[in-house]
């Protein structure tokens, strides 16, 4: 097992071990934000034929040389076309149909003049206008063709995807699965939210974050509620997570004489591949491999901010590549530092920054505390910003890299247009 490693080659061990889950088929209703795992091809054109954009008459445009307001042409109207009709026959020359949004243009029309365009006069109608070629005709296959590829195996099913695929008449679609996390906690210290901790015992907090973040990446959290620090009560909970795709645990994975994680995890044929990782907060992280079946296994830090910090830099970009994302990572934004940062040299530390929009421009401030038990500066935090392990000082006013955790700042009060 290695020990100690940067961020970037624990991020590399733990996509290295982390494969793409298989395909399901679903309701294309249900599918927004899921990835497609077939490539979608059109088996139908769209619109399916020449069809009118606009309420108005069909007509062939020669009929209409020279017609304007002051020498308006007349014509009969011979039959209608409602949307979702067809035309009886063939316009002839020196006829016009009556067409409304969406019907398909009579064979022999080349051209729809908008009624504003026109006045009724009972069974005839006078064009003020010539119309241009095809004028508000809408070309048969415009949008897209038999045999198109509409939508590439990978893509995040957003709503104009699901719209496409209604038109190409597919209401089920094959979609990777959305990996199962079993979240464990541990700790004789703990207890569920619904219990009043008035005895100095800590509420249990970090399953709640946790399975808020495996929502958010769209991953199914199983609770296996709090393990005692014992072997054998850690060991009864995590086996009820055998059969999840990935176990989160958070706490008792560090070196003191109660963190019995570890070795419950080797017990249960766990092979762990590394320990430690040379950031801040979040130094005591283990992950490993349930041999037997493929079940990756995250021993989070205990504390509320490191759980969380952790999960987001290892645990995320897992799930996401389990469920067939080809983007793992947050976006990371360049930004003004409002405050100046020291730190000793070594491990990279995600430093907890609100982030505002100031004309153009981003700035990022540290929170005003950075201990890893504050979970609070979480909520004021949109960010993290990074700090180098290797540097040992950022001055106010540089830029810095800011991975965005909540991109919410982005949105707006106003309309701002
Ligand atoms: P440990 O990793 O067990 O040393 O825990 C580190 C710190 O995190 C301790 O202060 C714990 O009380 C706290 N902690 C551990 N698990 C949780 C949890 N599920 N929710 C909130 N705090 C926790
Ligand atoms: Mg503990």
């Amino acid at each position: 097992m290695r020990e100690g490693l940067s961020v970037a080659e624990a991020q590399q061990a733990v996509l290295e071990a982390t494969g793409v889950l298989g395909a399901e088929t679903v309701s294309a209703w249900e599918a927004a934000g899921r990835v497609l795992a077939e490539p979608v091809r059109a088996t139908r054109r769209h619109p399916p034929a020449d069809c009118s954009a606009m309420d108005g008459y069909a007509v062939r445009r020669a009929d209409l040389a020279g017609a304007s307001e002051a020498r308006p042409i007349e014509l009969p109207v011979v039959f209608e076309v409602p949307a979702g009709g067809q035309a009886l026959r063939a316009l002839a020359a020196g006829e016009a149909a009556r067409i409304f949004t969406g019907a398909p243009l009579p064979p022999g029309a080349d051209a729809v003049v908008m009624q504003e365009d026109t006045r009724a006069l009972g069974g005839r109608v006078a064009f003020e206008v010539e119309p241009d070629v095809r004028a508000h005709v809408r070309d048969a296959g415009e949008d897209f063709q038999i045999g198109d590829l509409l939508i590439e195996t990978g893509a995040v099913l957003g709503p104009a995807h699901l719209g496409v695929l209604a038109s190409v008449g597919r209401s089920i679609v094959a979609v990777h699965q959305q990996p199962s996390v079993a979240l464990l906690s541990g700790g004789d210290e703990l207890v569920e939210p619904d219990r009043v901790a008035d005895d100095g015992r800590i509420v249990s907090s970090n399953s709640y974050t946790l399975a808020a973040q495996c929502r958010e990446v769209g991953a199914r959290p199983v609770y296996l509620g709090i393990a005692e620090d014992r072997p054998d009560a850690i060991e009864a909970r995590l086996r009820a997570g055998l059969r999840a795709d990935v176990i989160v645990s958070s706490a008792g994975v560090s070196v003191g004489d109660h963190d019995h994680v570890r070795g419950v995890l080797e017990k249960l044929g766990c092979r762990l591949l590394f320990w430690g990782v040379l950031m801040k907060p979040g130094y005591p992280l283990a992950f490993g491999v349930i041999e037997s079946t493929g079940t990756l296994v995250f021993g989070l830090p205990g504390n509320p901010v490191s759980t969380a910090v952790t999960f987001e830099q290892f645990v995320r970009p897992a799930l996401r590549k389990l469920m067939g994302h080809r983007q793992l990572f947050r976006p990371v934004v360049k930004a003004r530092l409002a405050a100046s940062l020291k730190k000793g040299r070594g491990r990279l530390h995600f430093v907890r920054v609100g982030l505002e929009r100031q004309g153009t421009t981003l700035v990022a401030t540290p929170t005003a505390n950075q201990s890893s038990g504050v979970l609070t500066s979480l909520i004021r935090g949109q960010g993290l910003a990074i700090f180098p392990a290797e540097a040992d000082a950022l001055a106010a006013g540089s830029e810095v890299d800011v991975q965005v955790i909540d991109s919410s700042f982005f949105e707006r009060t106003d309309r701002g247009f």
